[in-house]
């Protein structure tokens, strides 16, 4: 069988609500990129989260919501905020989660009630994982899949890739098959929230030769398995297009403290494009991310030149050596690519 692999389009139809519904968490991640100074420390109550909801579903009823946090499972809510959520009419609703499933969230909602229930790992081996996320949380995050599979939810499956797991990834796709997770997604690490903390401790961005050599390889590797595989583009070849999809694209990262951006990369600064209030979502004085979104620089992203220009090589004239994509921009494999499955996947197989 032969994989297919193709860049997601950024699009218009469809919208993609990341809802931060708290931002504490019982795990401590190195490269988490909650900001409790930018993002709020609150956990929003259930009224707050269904009235932001309705804001929302009166503007982007077609729109994918996912529920993170924080873990958003230590939000006794939760169920309900879900059920809220799929009464509004939102094309699909992911939960994001550590595994650890706190508040017996499984038995309180079907999977009727969610489309996907979303797990993070972040290596093939106990060692590797709870040296970036806590001891306990790989055999948490393995229990918390098996728990969901035998539960008939659909599961998938992060990986945030850094120098301090890369060397893993090409374990994954046994570990992918022994679970039953349908999708897996690549991250790449990025320099924000506690990232910006540990980058000196040996937690940093793999190079352009690491990231092309390895990823795409496990990616097809998983594909063939029958498992789709969604990761980020990074670094565009010199025939593609750049866009940002600040600008071509609808997705809302909304955070407790009510700041709504449109840029996961401006999320460690006031640059937010709106704030939620009680009039519904205002857009917020200039400068925000907006007036960034419309800067053209030979690199690409203007805000991966701003906060991670090491990233960047140039060439003896002083022009880049390759353009950094949009963050959001993404490369799906799968090996049935004309499959109503892989048809639906764009609309909700999402990750920030
Ligand atoms: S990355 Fe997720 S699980 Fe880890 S500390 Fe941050 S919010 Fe918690
Ligand atoms: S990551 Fe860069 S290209 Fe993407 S929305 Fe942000 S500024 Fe635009």
């Amino acid at each position: 069988m032969m994989n297919i692999s193709r860049t997601v389009a950024f699009s218009k139809d469809a919208a993609n609500i990341f809802f931060h519904i708290l931002t504490s968490c019982n795990l401590r991640c190195r490269h988490c990129y909650i900001n409790p100074a930018q993002h709020g420390t609150q956990t929003l109550d259930i009224e707050t989260i269904a009235s932001w909801l309705n804001v929302f579903a009166a503007k982007e009823r077609k729109a994918n919501v996912i529920f993170l946090g924080g873990e958003p499972t230590l939000h006794p809510g939760l169920p309900d905020v879900v059920k809220t959520a799929r009464n509004l009419g939102f094309q699909s609703i992911t939960i994001d989660t550590n595994g650890y499933l706190f508040n017996d969230v499984l038995r309180k909602l079907s999977p009727d009630d969610v489309d996907v229930i979303s797990f993070s790992l972040d290596g093939a081996t106990c060692g590797v994982n709870d040296s970036l996320r806590g001891n306990g949380s790989y055999e948490a995050c393995l229990k918390g899949i098996r728990k969901a599979v035998s539960g008939g939810f659909h599961t998938s499956l992060i990986y945030t890739v850094s120098s301090a797991n890369f060397h893993e990834l090409e374990k994954m796709p046994d570990i992918l098959t022994m679970l039953g997770v349908e999708r897996f997604f690549i991250q790449v690490i990025g320099i924000r929230g506690q990232s910006v903390h540990s980058a000196g401790a040996e937690l940093v961005q793999v190079s352009p030769e690491q990231w092309l050599k390895s990823v795409p390889a496990v990616a097809e590797a998983v594909a063939s398995r029958g498992i789709p595989v969604i990761y980020p583009k990074v670094f565009l070849k010199p025939d593609e297009p750049f866009e940002c999809a600040g600008k071509v694209a609808r997705n809302y990262f909304i955070f407790p403290n009510g700041r709504v951006y449109r840029c996961p990369l401006c999320e460690d600064y006031p640059l937010h494009g709106g704030i939620l209030n009680p009039d519904g979502l205002t857009p917020t004085q200039p400068v925000n991310e907006t007036d960034l979104f419309k800067l053209n620089i030979p690199e690409g992203c203007v805000m991966n030149r701003l906060i991670q220009p090491d990233n960047i090589r140039y060439l003896p004239d002083g022009s880049p050596e390759y353009r950094i994509a949009c963050c959001l921009l993404k490369e799906e494999v799968a090996a049935y690519a004309d499959s109503p499955e892989f048809q639906a996947m764009s609309a909700r197989d999402i990750t920030r």
